[in-house]
């Protein structure tokens, strides 16, 4: 079955200037790549990416770490892969959450830590199911932003908009 499914590549990984590794280990997947783009991740951005984790006693961390609080990187890059089973894929290749438990030779196993209070910086974000993978997928980019149509659009007027242009 063909999925859709987001990838963050997470402040720490950013700051490892491990994008490159991150992609290339994502290609043996032989996906398909249908958006990229670099991410200032605000707290509302953050907060409802991990909404589920709300009662969690790490939430604020998480929060923080997405936002690059905690490593000086305000950004994160988001893709969305596309293809055959997208998401197991993906998230066999980025090993468990918790890095001391990931496989070593997985992303996470690789290049991840657990903080002195406690935070899993594992680098990468991976979708976990198809509605987790379609509600992500549509707050972190617009329908004009992937280069297939992935989900149901509607076509809107909208007058007096501000938006900024090349001047
Ligand atoms: N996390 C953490 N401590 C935990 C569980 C999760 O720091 O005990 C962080 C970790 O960075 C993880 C993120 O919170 O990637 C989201 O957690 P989730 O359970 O969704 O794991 P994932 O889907 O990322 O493997
Ligand atoms: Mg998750």
């Amino acid at each position: 079955m063909d999925q859709a499914v987001l990838i963050l590549i997470k402040p720490d990984g950013l700051k490892k200037s491990l994008t490159g590794n991150i992609l290339t280990r994502l290609s043996e997947t032989k996906l398909e790549i249908v958006a990229a783009k670099m991410v200032r991740v605000t707290k509302e951005l953050a907060e409802e990416h991990y909404k589920h984790l709300k009662d969690k006693p790490f939430f604020n961390d998480i929060i923080q770490y997405l936002q690059g609080q905690l490593h000086d990187r305000k950004k994160v890059m988001a893709l969305i892969y596309w293809g055959q089973d997208a998401i197991k894929k993906c998230r066999d290749l980025a090993g468990a959450t918790n890095p001391e438990e990931a496989e070593s030779t997985s992303i996470r196993g690789s290049y991840g830590r657990i903080t002195t209070s406690g935070v899993y910086e594992n680098v990468i974000h991976v979708s976990s199911n198809d509605s987790e993978a379609e509600r992500e997928i549509k707050l972190w980019f617009a329908p004009d932003e992937t280069i297939v149509d992935l989900y149901a659009t509607k076509s809107i007027v909208q007058q007096e908009v501000k938006s900024k242009v090349w001047a």
